[in-house]
């Protein structure tokens, strides 16, 4: 027997639908795909492959089946946002184009951003130990079980127009999520969809950018995040439709809880340093004492990207050191 499916889907502005999309876990929560209905039928982030029927039956609410699809945009190449992809493409006959940046294509298509063993390089470097590779690697087998790869057809751009539905959209880069992350806004009617970049309930996270040539990374997704949070700023849209969770009315507070969640997080890591060198992993142990148990692995994978990219920042304004010890990573006050 098919489980009853519990239909989210309300129209939140003339043709564009907002679907909800379950998704396993506390945070961020379920996933807000957009259906932008009309001259150029557009799905805006599609759920993960376990969601495809779920996505399918709420559409049908609407009267739009997979093949009435033109388009579907990826805002990012997280598994929650283009996981479900490649199944509606095969069941459209292939006649959806797939669009998203170019520099979240190839974990669109191939579902990893660096190799397991550049992944495992960085974090026995930041001082996890050997244990958790395993579990990253089954943590990793999971995930990758609610995605499959999926062929980019059309690369977006910074200041590009593009026909959403029956609106006009101009594609907006907002690297610091993700490398490529993107979000759209619909100038004349002053409404941003904003994929992960801005969450009312949570500070996004800006994850760790893994390099294929580089041990170290040395993007900073921290600066980019703020850089793009300030290009949005500038924007300042009245609403905002997030990927996870309600719209927001008031970019402005959302942005102040960031910025003062961001100093808090760097002033904490500072008052750790000031009880010696230690490791990535270390500091992000002290950092997050509560965690545990079965979420363990993607909790030490999370806070060891987060730690890392904030001490970026701080070893950026001299106010700490770090040199490698015995294959490690340390960190200290300057
Ligand atoms: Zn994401």
């Amino acid at each position: 027997m098919k489980r009853q499916i519990k239909i989210h889907c309300r129209e939140i502005h003339p043709h564009i639908h907002r679907i909800i999309l379950p998704l396993p876990g506390r945070q961020p929560g379920p996933v807000n795909a957009y259906l932008f209905s009309g001259k150029q039928t557009t799905l805006l982030d599609c759920g993960t492959n376990r969601t495809a029927r779920h996505l399918e039956e709420s559409l049908k609410q609407i009267g739009i089946g997979f093949s009435d699809i033109d388009r579907i945009i990826l805002t990012h190449g997280h598994i929650d946002h283009y996981g479900a992809a490649q199944h509606i493409v095969r069941r459209s006959s292939g006649r959806i184009a797939v669009a998203a940046h170019p520099e979240d294509t190839p974990v669109v298509e191939t579902g990893m951003e660096v190799s397991d063993r550049q992944f495992s390089k960085f974090y026995r470097l930041m001082g996890v130990p050997l244990v958790f590779e395993l579990l990253f690697y089954g943590m990793g087998l999971f995930f990758s079980s609610l995605a499959e790869n999926c062929r980019v057809d059309l690369h977006l751009s910074d200041g590009e127009k593009i026909q959403v539905g029956d609106y006009e959209a101009t594609v907006v880069s907002t690297p610091g999520h993700t490398r490529g992350s993107i979000c759209l806004y619909l100038e004349k009617e002053d409404i941003l969809f904003s994929g992960d970049h801005i969450i009312g309930h949570i500070t996004p996270n800006a994850f760790v950018m893994l390099e294929s040539d580089f041990d170290i990374p040395w993007r900073m997704s921290q600066v980019e995040f703020y850089d793009s949070l300030r290009k949005i700023e500038s924007l300042a849209p009245q609403i905002v439709y997030p990927a996870h969770g309600k719209p927001i009315n008031d970019l402005p507070k959302t942005a102040a809880m960031y910025r003062e969640q961001f100093l808090r997080r760097q002033e904490k890591i500072l008052a750790i340093l000031k009880k010696g060198e230690f490791t990535v992993y270390r500091i992000a142990r002290s950092l997050f004492p509560e965690i545990s148990g079965k979420r363990l692995p993607l909790e030490i994978f999370l806070s060891v990207s987060e730690v890392f990219t904030h001490l970026q920042v701080l070893e950026k304004d001299g106010m700490v050191a770090s040199h490698v010890k015995r294959r490690k990573q340390y960190y200290s006050l300057k």
